[in-house]
C-alpha cells in the first residue's frame, strides 16, 4: 500500500487529498498544526482508520523533525508540501498589506517562513523516507501567481514572491536529489473553492485535486524540476 504524507491536511486541498487518496486504498499521514481539533479529519478517521493525524505546525522546525522522529523507517511515497497562506489579505481582491504603498514587512516574512522555508524544511526532514518510498516524489502545491511571466494583475507581493522563491528551492532541490532518483515537482491547483480561493473561484477542490493526482501519478524523472497547471499544462517561470 502506498503512503502519502500531506501538510495542511486538515481542510480545503489538503484535506482533499488526503480525501482521495484514502479513497484510493492508500495510507495517509495527515500532517497538521491541530489534528485532535479536526471534525473533518476525525470523520474521516471514522471512515478510513488507516488514516494517520500528526501534528506538525511547518513554521516550527521542531515538530517537523518530531514527526520525522516518529516515522522513522516509514517509507512515503508521495510527500506533498501544500500548507500555505496567502497573506495579510481579506480577499484575493483585497489585499491591504500586499499592495504597494502599504506592505507589511512582518506579514510577508510569516508569508515566506510558510510557503517557501517550511516546504524545503519539509524535503530535509523527510528525504529519507521518501528514498525508502517506492515513487519518489515530492510535490510542492505553489501557484501560478508565483510565475515571473504572469505579473499582469500586480499587488499580492508577499504571495507573489513565496511561490516563485518556492518554486526555485524546489528546481535546485530537483538537481540535488535527482541522482537518488527522487521526482520534485511544483503543481498550481488553479483558483479553487477553500477558505483561501473563497466563494468566487472557479474549480471545486475535488476536480483540481483528482486532477493533480493523475498527473502525480504519472510523473518520472524526465518530470523533475517542472511546475505544471492542474491541467496538465506547463507553467513558465
Ligand atoms: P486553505 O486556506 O483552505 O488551507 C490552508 C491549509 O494550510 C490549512 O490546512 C492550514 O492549517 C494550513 N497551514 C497554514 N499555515 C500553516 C502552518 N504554519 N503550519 C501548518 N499548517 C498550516 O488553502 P488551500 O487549501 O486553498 O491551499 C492549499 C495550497 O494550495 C496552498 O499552498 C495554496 O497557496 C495553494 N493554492 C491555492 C489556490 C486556491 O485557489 N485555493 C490557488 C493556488 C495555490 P490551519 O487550519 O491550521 O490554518
Amino acid at each position: 500500500m502506498p503512503t502519502t504524507l500531506i501538510t495542511g491536511a486538515n481542510r480545503g486541498l489538503g484535506f482533499e487529498f488526503a480525501r482521495q487518496y484514502l479513497d484510493d486504498e492508500w495510507h495517509v499521514i495527515a500532517a497538521c498544526r491541530k489534528p485532535g481539533d479536526s471534525p473533518a479529519l476525525a470523520e474521516l478517521g471514522k471512515r478510513y482508520p488507516r488514516l494517520q493525524r500528526m501534528a506538525v505546525e511547518v513554521c516550527d522546525h521542531a515538530t517537523i523533525e518530531r514527526a520525522a522522529t516518529q516515522l522513522r523507517d516509514q517509507p512515503i511515497d508521495v510527500l506533498i508540501n501544500n500548507a500555505g497562506v496567502f497573506g495579510p489579505s481579506e480577499s484575493v481582491d483585497n489585499d491591504p498589506g500586499q499592495s504597494f504603498g502599504h506592505i507589511d514587512y512582518d506579514a510577508w516574512g510569516e508569508v515566506m517562513r510558510v510557503n517557501t522555508m517550511a516546504p524545503v524544511k519539509m524535503v530535509e526532514a523527510f528525504v529519507g523516507h521518501v528514498a525508502l518510498g517506492e515513487q519518489k516524489k515530492i510535490v510542492t502545491i505553489s501557484s501560478s501567481m508565483g510565475s515571473i511571466a504572469d505579473t499582469g494583475t500586480g499587488g499580492h507581493f508577499a504571495y507573489r514572491t513565496s511561490k516563485a522563491a518556492v518554486n526555485m528551492a524546489m528546481a535546485t532541490l530537483a538537481n540535488t536529489l535527482s541522482p537518488q532518483g527522487i521526482i520534485v515537482v511544483m503543481l498550481c491547483p488553479g483558483w479553487c473553492r477553500t477558505d483561501m480561493g473563497g466563494s468566487a473561484a472557479v474549480h471545486e477542490p475535488a476536480d483540481s485535486v483528482a486532477r493533480m493526482r493523475r498527473l502525480i501519478a504519472g510523473f518520472t524523472l524526465e518530470d523533475t524540476g517542472t511546475f505544471t497547471q492542474h491541467s496538465g499544462e506547463r507553467l513558465p517561470w
